[in-house]
């Protein structure tokens, strides 16, 4: 399915121009137009997903399939130093385009990004706890 009203939809049918890197039946490859390093790339299915929750197993697993493909040809390419590969789902994890996509970002030595977390001190018992909620 495609949604009239997402960009994504229009960019992965090829309606509104992009920097394609690759294309196939299912699936189109661009360079992210404020990329986080040089040769930021965002996979995009043609079919209209929101995020992981919506898209289907089978997608998701070629999508990702792709990833570990594009990652490996941007490497050969650019010769960066590192790789990130992210795939942020609803408002509060950063998504801010609601059509499922991967972000594969080179890293690079001293590219002076910041792709992080801040680590949490825990304490054992709420881990098991969390395992507890999780497994049950
Ligand atoms: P996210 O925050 O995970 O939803 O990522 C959305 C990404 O899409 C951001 O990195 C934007 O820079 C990128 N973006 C938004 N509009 C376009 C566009 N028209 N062409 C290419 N990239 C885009
Ligand atoms: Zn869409």
């Amino acid at each position: 399915m495609i949604n009239t009203n997402c960009i994504f939809c229009k960019i992965a049918e090829g309606e509104i121009p992009s920097k394609t890197i690759y294309e196939d039946e299912k699936f189109r490859v661009i360079l992210d137009l404020g990329p986080a390093t040089k040769g930021h790339a965002l996979i995009l299915p043609k079919q209209h997903y929101a995020n992981i929750f919506e898209i289907p197993e089978k997608e998701v697993g070629e999508a990702f399939i792709l990833a570990k493909k594009i990652a490996g040809i941007i490497k050969e390419k650019l010769n960066c130093d590192g790789f990130n590969i992210i795939q942020n789902n609803e408002k509060t994890a950063g998504q801010t385009v609601f059509h499922f996509h991967i972000h594969l970002i080179p890293r690079y030595f001293d590219d002076g990004q910041k792709i992080n977390w801040q680590s949490q001190d825990v304490m054992q018992e709420e881990l098991e706890e969390v395992k507890a909620q999780i497994i049950n």
